[in-house]
Order: C-alpha cells, then sequence, then structure tokens
C-alpha cells in the first residue's frame, strides 16, 4: 500500500486507503471483521517505519471469541518522554441489508454516486452525489474514513518524527457497534503500557460527527461520551383461554404499558442544557408464544436502549422502577373494572386474583432466599448447565430457570440489566485537554465553524477510556445485572485507573446506519487530520515543558 500513497497528497493518500477498507465489508458478527483487521495491518506493515520497527505494530486476537477478531495496535515512540497521545477507531460496520436490492455495490462508493447522482426521491442526497464533494458505501462515513484519517497521520507522524513531541498510540477495534469488546480487550493493552511508565495525555477518536438540521454546516466536538444501559423487563402473566380472557392477565399488556411509558419519553430524560440529551428506545418487545394458539402468552419480554449522561445507573434505574410499578398498577385496575363490568353484564360475580409483583433482579433474588431458597447457588447452576449463553437472552433464560427451580408461578415484573453497559464520562471544564481544545479550533475558526459538546450521542468506544461512575456505583448496579461476570466481565477497575481525557473529532457526513450513508470530503480529509495532529502536538508538547 506504502507505494500507491507515496508522494501523494494527504487527502488522495486518505481517500485512497477508505475506498480499500469500504470495499472490504466488515459487517459486526461476521468474519469480514478479521479480514479488515489483516488488511489494516498489511497497510501499515508496508509503511517505512514499521518496517524498520516491525515490534511497533502488532494484533491481539480477543479472548474466547468463536470469529477469532482481533485489534490492531501501532506505537510510534520517542526516546525521550513517556507522554502519549492515543488515537483509536473502530473497524466493524452494521449490515447492508438497508441497501437492498443494491446491496453488492455497498463497498462501492463510485457505483453508489453514480446511483443517487440520478435519484430523485431525496434531492438532497442527489445533489451530494452530484456535487464530487461526497464518498459513499457502508462504513465510509461510520467509520471507516476515521480510521483512513489515523492511519495517514501515523504515516505523516512516522515520517516526521522530528515533529513529534511524543507517543502516538493506535487502536484499532472490531465490536463496535454492539458489545465494545474490542477497545474493553484493549484497555488491558493501554493499561499495560500505562504500568510500563506511559502516561496517556489524551485518546481522540474519530468516530463520525453529523449535522443537526438540514443545512447545519457546524462540526461537533464532543469531550465526553453518554453511557449507556440496556434495562429489561421480564414480565410473567397468568395465561388464559381466550373465551376466558378476563380471568388471564396478559403479559403483553403491561409490556405494552411499560413501553409507553419508557418509550422516547423525554419526561424520563435529564435535562442539561445545549447538550444532545436522547430519551430511550425500545430495542425489543415481544410474547414467548412459538405457535399460534387460542391460549394468551404466559410471559413477554421487553429492553430499552437507555443513556447515561450526568446521571448514574442506580438513578435511572430507580425512575424505570417507579414507572414501572404506576403502568403495572393502571393495568391491573384496568382489568378490575373491566372485570366487574364483564361479570355484571352477564350476571355472575366471583373472586379473580388480579395483582402483579414488581422486583429488582437484587430484590428477586433476596425473595426467593427469603423463601428458602439459595438464589446465587441456583445461578451458578444455570450458568453450568446452559454451556454458551447469549448475552441478550441469558437474563431472561435465567429467570425462568429460577422460576422453575423455585415452583413461582405468580404474575410478575421484573427488572433487570443486560449488556452492553457503557461507563459515561467528560473532560472537565477547566482540565488542560478542554484548554488545548478551544485554542486548536479558534486556530482552525476562520473556514470552519466549531461547537463542542460533552457527550458524543451515537454510542462510542471511548466510553472504555474513562468512567466517572464510583466503584460503589459500580457495585450497585451489578446487584440488577445478573451474570456480569460471565456474560460481559468489562474491567472497570481497570478503566477507572486509566482515566484517559477521550475526545471525539470525527469525520463528517450524513445518513451513517442508512443506505444514502456518505462522507464529506473536503472537512473531513482536508481539514479534520490536521486540526488532530495541532490537537496532538499542543498536547505532546506542553506536557514536555511542563
Ligand atoms: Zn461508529
Amino acid at each position: 500500500m506504502y507505494e500507491q500513497l507515496k508522494g501523494k497528497s494527504q487527502v488522495e493518500q486518505i481517500e485512497i486507503i477508505a475506498r480499500d477498507l469500504v470495499a472490504t465489508i466488515s459487517v459486526n458478527g461476521t468474519d469480514g471483521e478479521v479480514t479488515i483487521a489483516d488488511k489494516i495491518f498489511d497497510i501499515l506493515s508496508s509503511f517505512p517505519y514499521f518496517k524498520a520497527n516491525p515490534t511497533n505494530l502488532w494484533t491481539s486476537q480477543l479472548s474466547g471469541d468463536a470469529l477469532g477478531r482481533k485489534n490492531v495496535f501501532a506505537f510510534l515512540t520517542v526516546a525521550d518522554t513517556h507522554k502519549t497521545v492515543i488515537y483509536h477507531s473502530h473497524m466493524d460496520t452494521v449490515g447492508i441489508e438497508d441497501y437492498g436490492a443494491i446491496a453488492e455495490l455497498a463497498g462501492d462508493s463510485d457505483a453508489l454516486c453514480a446511483y443517487f447522482s440520478t435519484f430523485s426521491e431525496d434531492p438532497e442526497v442527489q445533489a451530494d452525489a452530484q456535487s464530487g464533494d461526497y464518498l459513499f458505501g457502508r462504513g465510509m462515513l461510520d467509520m471507516k474514513s476515521g480510521v483512513a484519517v489515523n492511519l495517514v497521520n501515523i504515516l505523516y507522524f512516522s515520517e516526521h518524527m522530528d515533529v513529534l513531541p511524543g507517543n502516538l498510540f493506535l487502536s484499532v477495534n472490531p465490536v463496535e457497534e454492539n458489545d465494545h469488546t474490542g477497545i474493553i480487550e484493549a484497555t488491558h493493552e493501554i493499561k499495560q503500557l500505562q504500568s510500563k511508565g506511559y502516561e496517556f495525555v489524551t485518546a481522540i477518536n474519530t468516530d463520525f460527527v453529523s449535522p443537526l438540521y438540514k443545512g447545519d454546516q457546524t462540526r461537533y466536538v464532543y469531550t465526553g461520551a453518554a453511557g449507556k444501559i440496556l434495562p429489561c423487563f421480564y414480565i410473567k402473566g397468568r395465561e388464559t383461554h381466550v373465551g376466558s380472557t378476563l380471568q388471564g392477565i396478559d403479559p403483553t399488556l403491561i409490556s405494552s404499558a411499560i413501553n409507553i411509558e419508557i418509550n422516547t419519553n423525554l419526561d424520563l430524560c435529564e435535562s442539561i442544557f445545549d447538550e444532545e440529551i436522547v430519551p430511550s428506545s425500545a430495542l425489543l418487545q415481544r410474547d414467548c408464544k412459538d405457535f399460534y394458539n387460542v391460549q394468551t402468552a404466559k410471559t413477554a419480554q421487553l429492553y430499552f436502549n437507555t443513556f447515561l449522561y450526568e446521571q448514574s445507573a442506580k438513578q435511572v434505574l430507580a425512575k424505570f422502577a417507579n414507572v414501572a410499578q404506576s403502568a403495572i398498577t393502571s393495568v391491573c385496575d384496568n382489568y378490575k373494572l373491566r372485570l366487574s363490568r364483564y361479570q355484571t353484564s352477564i350476571g355472575i360475580s366471583t373472586e379473580t386474583d388480579i395483582k402483579v409483583d414488581f422486583y429488582r433482579f437484587s430484590q428477586y433474588c433476596q425473595y426467593l432466599d427469603d423463601k428458602g431458597y439459595d438464589s446465587q447457588a441456583l445461578i451458578a447452576d444455570f450458568i453450568n448447565e446452559q454451556g454458551a449463553l447469549d448475552r441478550r437472552q441469558a437474563g431472561f433464560d435465567l429467570i425462568n430457570y429460577l422460576e422453575l427451580k423455585t415452583g413461582e408461578d405468580t404474575p410478575k415484573v421484573i427488572l433487570f440489566l443486560a449488556p452492553p453497559f457503557c461507563p459515561h464520562n467528560f473532560i472537565d471544564e477547566d482540565s488542560r485537554v478542554n484548554q488545548v481544545l478551544d485554542t486548536v479550533l479558534a486556530d482552525f475558526s476562520d473556514t470552519e465553524t466549531f461547537k463542542k459538546r460533552r457527550f458524543f450521542p451515537y454510542l462510542s468506544d471511548s466510553s472504555y477510556l474513562a468512567m466517572r461512575e464510583t466503584a460503589d456505583e459500580i457495585k450497585d448496579m451489578l446487584t440488577d445485572f445478573p451474570m456480569s461476570d460471565t456474560i460481559y466481565p468489562v474491567p472497570f477497575d481497570t478503566i477507572r485507573s486509566l482515566a484517559i481525557p477521550a475526545i471525539d473529532l470525527g469525520v463528517y457526513g450524513k445518513g451513517a446506519h442508512t443506505w444514502k450513508e456518505r462522507l464529506y470530503k473536503p472537512y473531513s480529509y482536508g481539514v479534520l487530520p490536521e486540526l488532530i495532529r495541532s490537537f496532538t502536538k499542543r498536547m505532546l508538547e506542553g506536557e514536555k515543558q511542563a
């Protein structure tokens, strides 16, 4: 690859690499993630610096990963300082199903550009395609162009070591689009370097940023990452024949009531001035019937994507518990009214118990223990008996198992957490990173309009480089996170001790996670790489003088 890049301009170099990476489809959860890691390793290994210093470039396979996915690391080292800046980016993408009939073009920017040039259904994407300023394709924006920017900046500094006042560590990671296990494993590598004396002054993620409204030209810069939890509701009702429907308790009614209260509800959000605070979304809602019959459902499952900004998981779960309890009460009250009306209409009166208990997972375990069972021993049995566990399904299956083993059959709702959990972090106003960033953004403000915000809104690997949660808050959260050690072991103490100020200086474009995904070249390949280099140098220079 180096032979192709040699003598080309920065913009051309980035475009060559980005097109090459996009042509290699690397959908999350496929072996394309391994192929792309090999490709990135090959590109880097063609650089003269890594030919001369082959031990400064390495891969590390994720432990226990069935696909054999791996992180790619590269290190530019300077002799007399341990100060280090991290560049990181993810190499996986979401699927290509959204391209529909033209899915085979998902890796071909030119073909897509030609297609959208005549696509009059969406005048904005058509105009962008005709402008010549945009590149198309799955991952072009999210975020293979960000990988390409990092690789070209690594190449630049490797050829200009005299202007690099400290060390540069590159981490390119798989599995960002769902479980973040790439960066989670990379934290061990970073921790090792930290214990050898390296000091990480900042981490720069190049994940994409987008306009917030039509015509928005602002380049958003994020000085932190929103966190995320996945609150799950296990809902058990009482099944019945449809001919006596009011004798049952339909778990889908309870699920719907909870969903209406939580889904997109801004009243449940934190209110933080001038930040993009996004409400919860339901990512799954279903009953658990496998086939048609005339029996109502016995159980239902519901879970939400919920962001964390300044609040802790504990505070958000407490809110959700309240909301769920009042939704349950209103469903039960409705049942009682409807039952009484129905009984009056047919002239009978029988007692029907309409009661649904609510527990958080920790309370449910306590409830079982109080009944004389050893909940922790039962959970250990479940893990031993099940073998491989699906991360999202495991909690629901565990509760079914506990219900079965303890002869529990009363209607109930249990609130628990499932993976992933992304810690939230942000840098302080008076921190050096923030001050240097202000200086650098001011330097580039003649041509660009920047806006700094604290919380990257699209979920980010940067979540795992620092965390605001205290050890007590994590301990408390894990009591409602069944089997977290087994299904999602996050090295919380390592992350807390890394405490690397992590910011996002992202490539810019539109339509991420849609088939109209496109990258705006002039800023992403022209301005951004220079801005990152300037920020890198200032962070390392100042530290060296200090
Ligand atoms: Zn991304």
